[in-house]
């Protein structure tokens, strides 16, 4: 979109305010209210200044001057907003441009997520322990989900993929949160309960190039939000709130163009490319690296284990859902790689580069996957299991993992020493708080020891 086409989108609307949005180390979208008394053409050519200080693992506080910049192609209505509002994002690298080996990547992630009655959270921090670490939690929550006693109408324990309602109680919310979406330009392919008993739920979105992809990853969870706060409750992306039950992951698919035509198709292993294989060796060689990003969280290693769809062994298979990476059936010009290890906690500028450029540095260096595999990876023998890499198992092993292979995010132009450096530190404070908490299950487990 241009900047005159902006322009007129706030004519039109008779908008009466812009909202600059931007995405933090977190992932957590940040923004300032701008009145469009105050807004002109102009602005799309200056560098905004703003201080940057107060955003965790940003700039230290003597020299927090930040600057950002409108990106006019992302200019929508905001459709939640009581004064109309058109949210513009402020774009900040474009890591493809000037490689070589491809000229477009194409993004496309599955983020999940579990919708929970809103109240129960808000009743003090002993009922949260309790209502997300227990199986009855879970029916909780299910319960709550609906007014009434009817338990008849629950999904089972991994039972929610995917009846139609009643049990399928979250159809006209996903169908309220997809119009959300589509009214921001995402486009929706469909929608449907996940596997997660007590309301998990996926919005398949169609792929989109890398920074229009993060832009609309961030409307995805906006929407997502906005419409499950509007019905009193609360959506969370956080990768593994039920124990025993599945988590939530963010597949990210992915593929690389040429002057318009696909690298990823091929004759070799599941229809791909040399290339691709590359890539997704890539991929694998840095994949620990790049938990630090694709899984930010402590939370997120708690999804990363044997039974619930989410991989832990790196291997590539056709159809194999324990494996890190899936080749989907597809006809030429959809053939892409699918990573599962990433979560909707991840930053997805910070992830979607860092993949883009692991599996960059893979074809620039020839790694080699070796065979897909099409086993059951969760039936492995353990030394079998013991052979095979590993995604890695806490926060700690991926921060120490990325602070020791950090060398291919430099190719981009996303990636400095100094950021890897803040990123560490900032993450590594939720590693420490971690550490410091006395866990409920350590009390099970050592009290009367
Ligand atoms: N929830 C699973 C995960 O954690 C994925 C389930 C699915 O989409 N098949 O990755
Ligand atoms: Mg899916
Ligand atoms: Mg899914
Ligand atoms: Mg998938």
């Amino acid at each position: 979109m241009s900047v005159e086409n902006v322009m007129k989108i706030i004519k039109d609307n008779d908008a009466k305010f812009v909202s600059m949005r931007f995405t933090d180390t977190r992932g957590m979208v940040q923004h300032l209210g701008w009145p469009v008394s105050n807004f002109s053409e102009e602005l799309f050519e200056e560098d905004i200044m703003f201080d940057g200080s107060s955003i965790a693992g940003w700039q230290p506080i003597n020299e927090s001057d930040m600057a950002m910049r409108l990106d006019p192609h992302s200019a929508v209505i905001d459709p939640f907003a009581q004064e109309t509002t058109v949210i513009i994002r402020c774009s900040i690298y474009n890591p493809i441009k000037g490689d070589g080996i491809a000229d477009t990547a194409y993004f496309g992630p599955e983020p999940e997520f579990f919708v929970f009655d809103g109240v129960r959270w808000a009743s003090g921090m002993d009922s949260v322990f309790y209502e997300i670490n227990s199986y009855e939690g879970a029916w909780n929550s299910a319960q709550d989900f609906d007014e009434g006693p009817n338990l008849g109408h629950r999904p089972g324990v991994k039972g929610g993929y995917f009846p139609v309602p009643p049990i399928d109680s979250m159809s006209d919310l996903r169908a309220a949160m997809c119009q959300a979406m589509m009214d921001m330009g995402v486009t929706v392919e469909k929608h449907h309960h996940e596997v997660g008993t007590a309301g998990q739920a996926e919005i398949g979105i169609k792929y989109n190039t890398l920074v229009r992809m993060a832009d609309q990853t961030q409307s995805y969870k906006y929407c997502v939000k906005n419409v499950a706060a509007a019905h009193g409750m609360t959506a969370t992306f956080m990768p593994k709130p039920l124990v025993g039950d599945n988590g939530s992951g963010m597949h990210t698919h992915q593929s690389l163009f040429k002057d318009g035509k696909s690298l990823f198709v091929g004759d070799m292993h599941c229809g791909l490319s040399q290339e691709a294989l590359y890539y997704i060796g890539g991929i694998f060689k840095h994949a620990r690296a790049l938990n630090a990003f694709t899984n930010p969280s402590t939370n997120s290693y708690k999804r990363l284990v044997p039974g619930f769809e989410a991989p832990v062994l790196l291997q590539y298979s056709s159809f194999n859902r324990s494996a890190s990476c899936r080749i989907p059936f597809s006809p030429e010009a959809g053939r892409r790689v699918e990573v599962r290890f990433p979560d909707p906690l991840a930053n997805p500028y910070l992830a979607y580069s860092a993949m883009l450029l692991a599996g960059l540095d893979g074809i620039k260096n020839k790694f080699d996957p070796g065979l897909p595999t099409e086993l059951d990876l969760y039936e492995l023998s353990s030394a079998d299991e013991k052979a095979i890499p590993h995604v890695a198992a806490s926060l700690a092993e991926a921060l120490a993992a990325l602070d020791s292979d950090r060398d291919f995010l430099k190719a981009g132009n996303v990636f400095t020493d100094n950021t890897i450096d803040s990123y560490i530190d900032l993450l590594t404070e939720d590693v420490k708080a971690m550490q410091l908490v006395t866990h409920p299950l350590e009390f099970e487990m050592y009290y009367s020891g």
